[in-house]
């Protein structure tokens, strides 16, 4: 008798225990705190307009810019703002702008960036000893036939879990992401289309604790809202932002926003550039509730953030003024 009632509470006490330490997690998690910030340096692109911006391990910010000479290149600039290397757009693709995006990868080891083209669906990547150009990925078949058709077309792109990277995919609707493994070139393609139902302009990865790998998008395109979706099981978490019943955009901590670039500094928060009204808005990356905004005059139509973990500053790209500023967060 006394051993029927053991085994009877024991699934009991474990749902019990598993859903106090859910709770606590939960608390820990709405736990995160607003931060403290310094602005650190700055500096003015070579170029003029920037379309595209992130940076490596080594702390280097990459760039993707027209220049005076109506050409696009990419520019390496070290810690203290000075550009080191320039590669021009590579010669098979003659796409520019915005059709085009920079995502800075470590490859065995060695620093490359790749390079996305939607229009060519193909992922270049140059290396940043010899800025020499090589294929990472290419759809297959011919141009316009339908095996070409079936394959993404990636635009811009964020790493993933270990060894992968997410792209924003402009097949269709231009509403899904596709998922490549890059341990090996040319890349592999893990998921072809994952439909979020939401464009994704802007995406990052974050790791969230009980729901483990999730993505975060910004829709600047059509509906004004930031979403966050896990990316094991597809489903939309939370959702800030997004239009009113007059197909205005919703205000967001007192204004209407204009969601772009998003980056997450690791630690449970993500900045996301308000092109609208001129701010970086701090948010909690497991509830999308918002903790503060950062407001200076150096943010002037922020469109492009990444996260350093070098200098532990969110970098912080305009687009037509070509100015980087980093904001140094305070932990
Ligand atoms: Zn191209």
């Amino acid at each position: 008798m006394g051993r029927q009632t053991t085994k009877k509470i024991s699934p009991l006490l474990l749902q019990i225990s598993l859903r106090v330490m859910r709770h606590w997690i939960c608390i820990y998690l709405q736990g995160v705190d607003a931060v403290k910030w310094n602005l650190g340096i700055q500096y003015q692109m070579k170029g003029v307009e920037c379309n595209s911006l992130t940076v490596t391990t080594a702390g280097e910010v990459v760039v993707w810019v027209g220049t005076e000479s109506n050409t696009w290149e990419i520019q390496w600039y070290d810690q203290q703002g000075k550009l080191i290397h320039t590669a021009p757009s590579p010669p098979q693709c003659r796409h520019y702008g915005e059709d085009l995006s920079v995502l800075a990868v470590e490859l065995g080891g060695k620093q490359q960036v790749a390079l996305s083209c939607w229009l060519c669906q193909s992922i270049w990547l140059a290396s940043q000893d010899t800025r020499a150009w090589s294929v990472a990925w290419q759809a297959t078949g011919g141009k316009g036939s339908e095996e070409r058709k079936g394959q993404p077309m990636p635009r811009t792109m964020c790493y993933g879990k270990p060894g992968q990277i997410i792209a924003w995919n402009m097949q269709g609707e231009w509403k899904s992401v596709s998922v490549f493994d890059i341990t090996q070139i040319p890349f592999r393609l893990v998921v072809p289309e994952m439909k979020l139902g939401t464009s994704a302009e802007h995406l990052c990865y974050c790791d969230l604790p009980g729901v483990g790998g999730a993505l975060a998008v910004t829709d600047f395109i059509s509906d004004y809202k930031l979403c966050m979706f896990s990316l094991d099981s597809g489903e939309l978490l939370w959702t800030l932002g997004g239009l009113d019943e007059w197909g205005e955009p919703l205000k967001v901590a007192g204004a209407h926003w204009a969601p772009q670039g998003v980056c997450s500094d690791n630690r449970g928060r993500l900045y996301v550039a308000d092109f609208g009204d001129n701010r970086i808005i701090v948010l909690s990356a497991a509830s999308g509730s918002v903790l503060q905004e950062i407001k200076h005059q150096h943010v002037e139509d922020p469109r492009y953030l990444c996260w350093d973990e070098q200098s532990k500053s969110i970098i912080v790209g305009t687009l037509i003024v070509g100015k980087i500023s980093y904001f140094q967060i305070v932990f």
